[in-house]
């Protein structure tokens, strides 16, 4: 199912999206340090997430690939790589009318109740996690149940705090989470310190994928992405996970 495919993707020495090939970029809400494609509309971990698949070579098994609160670049990427395989997901399906597929209702706060268990190829979402309300490592192994052995878990979360903390109490004001998490909405930060420790107990039966062995820090550059996404644990950085056993 993976295999490396080292093509050329970026043009030699011009910094190329590598969603839509388009080669300008702009600062993101006044942050000259944040690159959004005046292509395709991409941020950092969007184009990280794209050039991952690119290069993992994953093939379609038929199985649904589930692409939750879906953004326009990687919608493109994944609808290519799976076609009728590809399954938008929200809680909001209504608030999509730009894409070109209709977008499945799901609530992850009870994945098993929208996701077969075994029935899923693949999951993907990016900067999801921190909006879900619920325990943690029980939405985690509920995802995880409904994805097929050889399948796929690819995601990205904000690095807010140094270490893990949530507080799902509804009284605490947007100028209070914004202060704790980093966000109006978000209900958890996940720290520096102890990330892999928080994550890891939701992917028993998985392998982490090492993504330096498909991607390097000279790719990273040329699609404008922070070479820190690739090498550091930061709010871009893919994190790839392939289950290799129930
Ligand atoms: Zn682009």
């Amino acid at each position: 199912m993976f295999t490396a495919e080292h093509e050329s993707s970026v043009d030699s020495k011009v910094v190329t999206c590598p969603i839509c090939s388009s080669k300008e970029f702009g600062a993101y809400r006044g942050k000259p340090n944040r690159l959004r494609c005046a292509g395709c509309g991409s941020h950092e971990r969007g184009r990280f997430l794209a050039l991952v698949f690119k290069r993992l070579g994953i093939k379609n098994s038929g199985l649904p690939v589930f692409h939750f609160a879906p953004e326009m670049g990687m919608a493109r990427v994944l609808q290519e790589l799976f076609h009728e395989a590809y399954v938008p997901a929200d809680v909001s399906p209504e608030s999509y009318d730009w894409l070109n597929t209709p977008v499945r209702y799901v609530d992850l706060s009870s994945p098993s109740k929208f996701l077969p268990k075994g029935g899923v190829q693949g999951l993907v979402h990016s900067h999801v996690l921190e909006h879900i309300p619920g325990d943690l490592t029980s939405t985690l192994l509920q995802m995880n149940e409904a994805i097929q052995v050889g399948g796929f878990h690819a995601f990205v979360v904000p690095i807010f705090s140094k270490w893990y903390r949530e507080d799902m109490n509804p009284e605490l004001s947007h100028e209070e989470r914004d202060e704790l998490f980093g966000q109006f909405d978000h209900l958890r930060s996940f720290g520096s310190e102890d990330f892999l420790e928080r994550i890891d107990v939701g992917f028993s039966g998985f392998k982490k994928i090492d993504l330096t062995e498909f991607i390097s820090e000279a790719d990273c550059e040329m699609s404008a992405i922070p070479v820190s996404s690739l090498t550091q644990l930061t709010s871009h950085s893919v994190h790839f996970y392939r289950k290799i056993r129930d």
